[in-house]
């Protein structure tokens, strides 16, 4: 086993659990088996959830989920390099990678500590109607109850960290389930919320088949509310199936940038270069798809090729490693069979597109028209396509031409064209010469269209994790 490797209880009810089974975790990077972890299914889950349900009868007062919320964001500071290796060991993620991961799910918890004391409802002005005349109105924030969270693994330590920080600082208790693949960064997680002195039963976490454990999220009507983050196909379904919860899902993209002809061309090629890569293109705001007015075209080709074909391709545990495995043999699989199509369909290949080894190395495509799978669905591997534009309504529509709508970015120097594009591109966020797979963890983020239809970030997310009391009072 890796360096890492180790076996890991369930978190459940405030006890450490042991089931029989066992869920194998393998680096995607050697094969080798990065440790096991006790495999959790219907049952468990229910009683999970019983386990939320009575926690959240005492509830935590809010300076106390802060406090704890603090002392996790403090042991993940001592425990950072820890939280860098298992990240690293169980996702394939480029060490440089997951340390700035695991320094962000510290900020991610301090900022959910802040929203903790913050968390307040708001005067009624009752006297503005006259039926409200000698009354005295206002809210109450309350919880929404038990949270189910569904997590991704591609951001297995800080995605963790956004579905439990403030799911606890808005008073709520948490079933987590992290994906299957990497479920050491959020054990490690739970450890630490439990040695903050979080008490029994405000996190519980499975680890096991998505299907039995979802469909005990889902059909549980204690279950107010379920947090998701991963694929659109898997999360619009669970909205579907649970009409009646708060389904909060940040899905996928297809990220576009437009490069006008004013940018400083040579900013945007190294910011291009370094966010279409990083961690294979395994980021839901990866750039996957770059727009460049015909002018400059050939000159930021010129100076973009150079920085991909200098990006390091290896071990995820190699300090020097930009560019590791995609997370399985199917991704890999997929991928090729896009840049295959594209190829088929006149595409040309301008770097990479072949395997290093056992790898993909960075590819970049030219002359994808619209229809192709790499120009409008999410590629989630290291493929960036190159596109010449004439007019800023022509880079619009292709940037707006996917089902997704996450985040875009253009490169200009001319605030007009910058306006004019964050008005006009069908995303939730837009970024100015900085590219779109920028994240600040305070941010607002979220998507529109496919993409889904909430907003995280620790004050956004408290917002959508309770609900607003009325209480009036007669005077
Ligand atoms: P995924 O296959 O949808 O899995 C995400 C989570 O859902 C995993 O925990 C998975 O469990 C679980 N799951 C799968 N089927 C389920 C079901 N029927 N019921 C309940 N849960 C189920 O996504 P992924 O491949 O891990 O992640 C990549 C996707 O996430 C990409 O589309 C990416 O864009 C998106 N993403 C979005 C954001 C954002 O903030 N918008 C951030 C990161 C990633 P198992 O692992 O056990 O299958």
């Amino acid at each position: 086993m890796a360096a890492t490797a180790s076996e890991k209880k369930l978190l459940l009810g405030g006890e450490w659990i042991e089931t029989g089974a066992w869920v194998e975790v393998r680096s995607p990077y050697s094969g080798e088996p990065v440790g096991r972890v006790a495999r959790a299914g219907a049952a468990e889950a229910r009683r999970a959830v019983e386990a939320a349900v009575s926690a959240m009868r005492e509830p935590l007062p809010a300076h106390k989920r802060a406090e704890i919320l603090v002392r996790v964001a403090g042991a993940l500071g001592k425990r950072q390099e820890e939280a860098a290796q298992t990240i690293s060991a169980e996702a394939g993620k480029p060490l440089k990678a997951a340390r700035v991961e695991a320094a962000r799910a510290m900020s991610t918890f301090t900022f959910a500590a802040v929203e903790a004391r913050k968390l307040a409802g708001e005067m009624v002005p009752m006297d503005a109607a006259q039926a409200g005349t000698g009354k005295l109105g206002f809210t109450l924030r309350q919880p929404i109850g038990v949270v189910g969270a569904i997590s991704p693994f591609n951001f297995p330590l800080n995605l963790v960290a956004h579905k439990i920080a403030p799911a606890l600082a808005a008073g709520c208790a948490v079933v987590l389930k992290p994906a299957s693949q990497t479920p050491f960064s959020a054990l490690l997680l739970a450890e630490l919320e439990t040695e903050a002195g979080l008490p029994p039963g405000w996190l519980n976490v499975l680890v096991g088949p998505a299907a039995e454990i979802g469909d005990v999220l889902v059909e549980d009507e204690r279950v107010r509310a379920i947090t998701f983050t991963g694929s659109s196909a898997v999360g619009w379904k669970l909205a579907e199936r649970a009409p009646r919860k708060r389904v909060n899902l940040e899905l996928g993209n297809a990220t576009p940038v437009v490069v006008a002809a004013d940018a400083d061309l040579d900013d945007a090629a190294a910011k291009l270069a370094a966010n279409a890569f990083s961690f294979a293109g395994q980021s839901c705001i990866s750039v996957q798809r770059v727009y460049v007015e015909r002018s400059a075209y050939d000159d930021l080709v010129a100076r973009f090729l150079p920085r991909v074909e200098a990006l390091v391709v290896g071990d995820p545990a190699d300090e020097a490693t930009d560019v590791g495995p995609l997370i399985d043999r199917d991704a890999r699989d997929r991928v090729l069979a896009w840049i295959e199509e594209a190829g088929a369909a006149g595409a040309e290949i301008l770097t990479g597109g072949e395997l290093e080894g056992e790898l993909l190395r960075p590819t970049v495509i030219a002359n994808a028209g619209p229809g192709l799978k790499v120009s409008c669905e999410e590629v989630f591997g290291p493929i960036c396509t190159v596109t010449a534009y004439d007019t800023l309504d022509e880079a619009i529509e292709l940037a707006n031409g996917t089902r997704y709508g996450l985040q875009a970015g253009i490169f200009t120097s001319n605030v007009k064209t910058a306006l004019e594009a964050a008005r006009r591109l069908e995303f939730g966020g837009v970024t100015v010469n900085e590219a779109p797979t920028f994240r600040s963890d305070q941010m607002p983020y979220g998507g529109v269209k496919d993409s889904g239809n909430t907003r995280e970030g620790p004050a956004y997310a408290v917002r959508e994790l309770t609900e607003e009391r009325l209480v009036v009072l007669e005077l």
